[in-house]
């Protein structure tokens, strides 16, 4: 590729990009002039000629994501600039410098003007994964922007696309260190330890974006038996354990999230805390048990990663939560989580209300929930609000 290609949008296409939407779809487009591939920055203009955005192109849905809304290129110092304001932002959050927490998200893709890439940092390791070609192609040049830009408190950086990078993408793709070598890492979040193994664990290796709510289970869990159902690593047992709870059980169905959720138990707490792990499918377990709690946490994997599915996802949502309630003691407190970006808030509160019916029993909200400023979300891109969550009360 020589000169940029362009990409023309068909008539009265232009209107979300105008708006600072940063998708182009595949039906948006009229034409295409000069050549391009996979992960190739291409400019995009209306069909009257008028400059709208430059981003990487990929074959499928979304066909390209916008990089820039001004007409300039894409080189060095443009990266520099945008990882640095990425990181001013985790500055001003008092993230990079906290004695209390080293583990936070350094970009969130869209919410930090770099569609396709977020990269998470786990104390002195930056984990990158990339959702498009154009970011992946360019994970040498970012594991060397990280370096210089955060210096000594960066000694790593694991890039883990694999599983990210679109499945047709013709890229070779394998998960490794770019920078330096650290297999596991502990980390601390608001005082708390975590061992975050993140070449076998999921996403990058912790659920960040649940940190402030992790926070606020602690304050409700004293004198709680708690139920942290989906609790992967423990998150939300170690917070409640710090809480003062009185007996805490993990539930997920997967043996090593299990055994690091005891892990990070006894990381924080040695032998101090009644904790239970169970290896089992949380719908059995609902379904079976007899137990009751005090403060329940359901934090499921997202049921639905498509609009197609949001029907049949609902009604899982609904039974779980259902089963939940019944699980609730009378005055005891239910945190309850969507992660799907396909369910909006208003769908998750119908969701609860159906649910809370369903059981005959008097609920009310507490609180609502969301995701913290690291993962910010662009005003104009509101699918980069994903994660939503109700506290609710079970009454009688
Ligand atoms: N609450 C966690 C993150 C949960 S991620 C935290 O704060 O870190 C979702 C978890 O649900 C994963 O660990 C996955 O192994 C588990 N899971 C998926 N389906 C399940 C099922 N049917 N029953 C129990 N656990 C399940």
């Amino acid at each position: 590729m020589t000169e940029t290609a362009h990409i023309i949008l068909k008539s009265g296409k232009d209107q979300s990009l105008m708006r600072y939407h940063p998708w182009v779809f595949s039906g948006a487009i009229k034409k295409t002039k000069g050549s391009f591939e996979e992960g190739d920055v291409v400019k995009v203009y209306n069909n009257k000629d008028q400059f709208l955005g430059l981003g990487h192109y990929q074959p499928g849905t979304i066909a390209v994501r916008i990089l820039s809304f001004v007409d300039r290129p894409v080189d060095q110092s443009f990266w520099k600039e945008k990882f640095r304001q990425a990181v001013d932002l985790r500055d001003k959050l008092g993230l990079t410098d906290s004695r209390q927490t080293n583990v936070y998200r350094l970009i969130n893709a869209e919410g930090d003007g770099l569609p396709g890439l977020v990269v998470d940092y786990y104390n002195g390791t930056a984990v990158m994964q990339a959702h498009s070609v154009g970011m992946y192609l360019l994970r040498e040049t970012f594991a060397e922007l990280l370096r210089e830009i955060m210096g000594r408190r960066l000694q790593s950086v694991y890039n883990k696309s694999a599983a990210t990078l679109p499945h047709k993408a013709d890229v070779e793709r394998q998960d490794g260190y770019l920078l330096g070598v650290s297999p596991e890492q502990t980390v601390k979040e608001n005082g708390l330890s975590f061992r975050v193994n993140w070449s076998e664990g999921q996403k990058t290796g912790f659920y960040i974006d649940q940190r402030e709510n992790r926070r606020l289970v602690q304050s409700y869990a004293r004198d709680a038996d708690v139920l942290n159902l989906f609790g992967y690593t423990g998150g939300f047992s170690v917070y409640a354990a710090a809480g003062g709870s009185r007996s805490v059980v993990s539930l997920d169905s997967s043996r090593l999230a299990s055994e690091m959720a005891e892990e990070n138990m006894k990381l924080n707490f040695g032998d101090k805390i009644a904790h239970e792990v169970i290896s089992r499918d949380a719908f059995d377990y609902l379904r079976e048990g007899q137990r009751q709690f005090d403060l329940v946490v359901v934090d499921p994997p997202a049921f639905a990663k498509h609009y197609n599915v949001l029907p049949n996802a609902i009604q899982g949502y609904k039974k779980l939560n259902r089963l939940a309630i019944e699980k609730t003691r009378p005055g005891g407190v239910i945190f309850t989580f969507s992660c799907s970006q396909v369910m909006s808030r208003e769908n998750f509160r119908k969701m609860a209300f159906t649910a809370s019916a369903n059981t005959g029993r008097q609920v009310r909200i507490l609180g609502q929930m969301s995701q913290p400023p690291d993962h910010p979300v662009s005003i104009y891109h509101p699918e980069g609000e994903y994660l939503k969550g109700l506290v609710l009360q079970v009454l009688d």
